[in-house]
């Protein structure tokens, strides 16, 4: 549709505006040219794995967490699935939810078992502990939230770690946005809960979609089924890049993610008074409800107006609400303020 439109508003897209930073490209570029165009092992590059373990050995201090380099954050996710869903478990998703989790249960033989977060997008532990049968396998989790941007609080992240532990049930921490994560430091579950998975990759945080490259760590005996599967699936992740993932390592960040945090506030005040919302914690996201209608027919007219956005339904089982992607240039967000402003009405 946007490549049918003279100017549009693009405010739809899942990554960030800015560009890899020039020292991880050129990392990567002299990896190709030294001939590291191989297969790498499975479960990664020794230096990229040892740099990331004692960054996590240092963060959590527990025994048997080990990571291996997944293919992107997806890859991550559809091997935890392969590697802990058997046909009939159910899987715990807030609703809304990242496109990919519902069909990823699905495709393993999973029941995927919603529980509604609006209006606020809170975490209520009751209704997860009342969710909770003898088939509930996993819970997944994902903070700061793709589409809401909403990130969880410390009592939200520590009561569901330790309700997953109580209960004797998996935990998925999906941490692609750690990086984007405006108000105080980000916290895992995993420091309440060893055993949670915590998926995380560089895809966001670098603005690297396109090279693939995550990473999951965990209790030791999943990850080496993880690493199982990916021998015979995606075998590994892109070895050049992961040279470049080092310089990744090596790069701050700061100023970008502290340019998202004005975004948010930028997109927020443009917005406030004319939707209703939860103001978004991090990632590049807001998720506003639409004045009346469904969802659908809201980004319809919205689509009219030259202006990108994606409905609610395609994350939830509702249509009521819309997905707007701050991730673009300020000139860009304005112009979306300013139609949003006018179909507000
Ligand atoms: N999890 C969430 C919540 C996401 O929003 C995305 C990307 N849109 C992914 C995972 C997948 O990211 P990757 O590019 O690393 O596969």
């Amino acid at each position: 549709m946007a490549s049918t439109m003279k100017n549009p508003i693009n405010l739809s897209i899942g990554q960030p505006d800015f560009d890899v930073p020039d020292p991880i490209k050129k990392a990567s570029i002299e990896a190709i040219e030294q001939g590291k165009n191989a297969y790498s092992m499975t479960q990664g590059i020794a230096p990229l794995r040892e740099r990331i373990q004692a960054d996590i050995d240092r963060r959590f201090q527990h025994p048997d967490r080990q990571v291996y380099i997944s293919s992107g954050t997806s890859g991550g996710l559809v091997l935890s699935m392969l590697a802990m869903v058997n046909p009939g478990d159910e899987v715990i998703v807030f609703d809304p939810y990242f496109v990919m989790y519902v069909p990823l249960i699905q495709l393993v033989g999973g029941v995927p078992i919603l529980i509604d977060t609006y209006p606020d997008f809170r975490i209520d532990l009751e209704k997860v502990r009342s969710a909770i049968t003898s088939k509930t396998k996993l819970v997944l989790f994902n903070s700061p939230g793709n589409p809401t941007g909403v990130t969880a609080n410390l009592d939200e992240i520590e009561g569901l770690a330790r309700l997953c532990q109580e209960k004797g049930i998996a935990l998925i921490s999906d941490e692609i946005y750690s990086g984007f994560h405006f108000d105080g430091a980000m916290r895992s579950p995993a420091e309440f809960n060893p055993d949670t998975i915590v998926i995380d990759g560089f895809s966001k945080s670098h603005a690297m979609t396109g090279w693939r490259l995550g990473y999951v760590h965990g209790p030791k005996e999943i990850i080496q089924t993880m690493i199982k599967l990916q021998q015979y699936s995606f075998v590994c992740a892109p070895t050049p890049l992961q040279w470049g993932a080092m310089a990744a390592l090596d790069y701050d960040m700061t100023q970008h993610y502290s340019d998202y945090a004005k975004k948010r506030d930028r997109i927020v005040a443009g917005l406030r008074g004319y939707y209703e919302f939860t103001e978004p914690g991090g990632a590049f996201y807001i998720f506003p409800k639409v004045p009346s209608g469904t969802g659908t027919d809201f980004v319809q007219r919205a689509i009219e107006n030259e202006l990108l956005i994606i409905p609610g339904k395609i994350f939830s089982a509702r249509d009521t609400h819309f997905r707007v992607s701050f991730a673009a240039s300020d000139a860009t967000l304005d112009r979306g303020i300013e139609v949003l402003r006018k179909l507000a009405t």
